[in-house]
């Protein structure tokens, strides 16, 4: 066998992804109210296409053959990479019965419903027996993808692929000795001001702020284009295709610009994939983890940074005459407030990663048995007063406030934080590698970092395990070291301690 039919198949399962991906797009931007409930028959169609392609017997062949370890031996990096991921999936594809996996995927579709209703009405009793549902499936699934020693590793490995709930464990024990007192701190000391970044903005002007902001970060236009939603994402359709999507809210404008730099560092990640890695499995980033950091990277590091405002102030000044009044110094405060809130999605900088470690605790005590679905919003209240000094007031701001376990997606949650940590660590890197990246920065000229960012980590797509791209990139393995070093310097400066 040749492993040219090896990467004929793939790529045959690759258009049908792409056709998926364009239709998935299309559901979340332009359809028509009417269209959606029809067009959701057609994305399960190419769904099961995928499934039953990365599962058959011809893919059971590839897998037999390509395995051999005579044959394994023979190939290149590039092919044995390929082989190891397609093996992988088919492997996960086939561990489970079809039949379950599909009563599994209509659990998590009512989940969602379920969940978005009783989070209306702040009911978790409502959303108690689909979660139960949920959870039930998951344990069963994990103990058939077989782990070593937590059931939360089998969950965690189709997010961030051989990281273990050991791995994670040991960073956010660094993580909270150092964190929890540094946000003490920034509590006990006066905020910024940023009243007045709240006003009116018209949604065409956020639009061009917007598209000035992707300009200025080298995205491709001619291979993307962006798109108005109401839970923004970036979606790679195929080859020469990775869309942005934001959200505009009328009297703020700090979500729909940094949400954009935000999708827009996953974009160019995407774009940044080798031509040579199209249709390939590893033609994809190199896990949730790794994508997350390359779009704080963009939206914190440097959409939140100084440097960034030294030259772009100017352009947000000329679309929005009204922050004239403001000197730049006040509004870079501004947008660096610290405040311990309740929801995730509107963390800052600093707390977020708390967010994600209350998750991480709850999921890895759901999963090996030792809580029930029934404590959640009691364990969620406590675990909030413990690391935020704060309580929600009730379970929609609580613990009903992500749809990630409606949707059956446990082990997704640690990927945030470590794209959070990621990101600096590789940052740190940069500054080391582009001697002049401050004033580089400064001066809007973001091509050399791109470029750093494409040949460092980019081009390689899922060539590498995250585990081993970091140590490639930076020299050693993850740690929240550089995290620290980086909220420690930049706040401290901007809360004048
Ligand atoms: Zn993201």
């Amino acid at each position: 066998m040749e492993i040219k039919e090896f990467y004929d198949y793939m790529k045959e399962i690759s258009k049908i992804q792409n056709a998926a991906a364009l239709v998935a797009w299309d559901m979340r931007t332009k359809i028509p109210s009417k269209g959606a409930r029809d067009r959701a028959d057609v994305m399960g169609k190419l769904s099961r296409m995928t499934f039953e392609m990365e599962t058959s017997s011809k893919m059971a062949e590839f897998v037999e053959y390509f395995n051999r370890s005579k044959v394994k031996d023979s190939l290149n990096e590039i092919d044995k990479r390929n082989v190891y991921l397609a093996t992988k999936q088919y492997r996960r594809g086939k561990a489970i019965p079809p039949e379950k996996f599909e009563k599994f995927m209509i659990a998590c579709a009512r989940g969602e419903t379920v969940w978005q209703e009783a989070k209306a009405e702040s009911n978790f009793q409502k959303f108690k027996p689909v979660l139960e549902e949920i959870i039930g499936y998951l344990k069963d699934f994990t103990d058939m993808f077989s782990y070593e020693e937590n059931r939360y590793d089998a969950l965690l490995d189709e997010f961030e692929p051989s990281t273990t709930t050991k791995d994670i464990q040991k960073v956010i024990d660094g993580l909270k000795k150092d964190l929890i007192p540094f946000i003490k701190k920034l509590s006990n000391t006066k905020r910024p001001d940023d009243t007045a970044l709240k006003g009116k903005f018209d949604r065409s002007l956020q639009e061009r702020l917007s598209l000035e902001a992707l300009k200025v970060m080298n995205y491709d236009f001619k291979a993307g284009r962006l798109d108005e939603t109401e839970h923004p994402f970036t979606i790679g359709i195929g080859p020469g295709d990775v869309r942005v999507t934001t959200k505009y809210d009328p009297s703020d404008l700090r979500p729909s610009l940094f949400g954009t730099m935000h999708e827009g560092g996953h974009a160019l990640y995407e774009q940044g994939i080798s031509e040579k890695y199209f249709r390939m499995p590893i033609g994809t980033g190199a896990s949730m983890g790794i994508h997350e950091s390359q779009s704080r990277t963009w939206e914190n590091m440097i959409g939140r940074s100084k440097a960034f405002w030294k030259f772009f102030y100017q352009k947000l000044t000329d679309i929005f005459p009204q922050y004239g009044k403001i000197s730049v110094e006040d509004f870079y405060k501004a947008i660096n407030v610290v405040e311990p809130s309740l929801v995730r999605i509107e963390a800052d900088e600093v707390t977020y990663n708390l967010h994600i470690i209350i998750r991480f605790e709850i999921e890895e005590a759901l999963i090996n048995d030792r809580v029930k679905v029934s404590d959640l919003p009691d364990i969620w209240n406590a675990k909030m007063r413990e690391y935020f000094g704060i309580e929600p007031s009730n379970d929609a701001e609580g613990v009903l406030q992500d749809v990630h376990w409606a949707g059956g997606q446990l082990g997704y949650f640690p990927s945030y934080m470590l794209g959070n940590l990621y990101a600096a660590q590789f940052f740190a890197t940069a500054q080391k590698e582009i001697p002049d990246l401050e004033e580089q920065i400064s001066s809007g000229d973001l091509k050399p970092f791109r470029k750093w960012q494409k040949e460092k980590i980019h081009r390689y797509g899922a060539l590498y395990d995250p585990k081993d791209l970091i140590v490639k990139v930076t020299g050693e393995p993850l740690t929240h070291k550089y995290f620290m070093d980086y909220i420690t310097k930049k706040f401290s400066e901007i809360y004048e301690f």
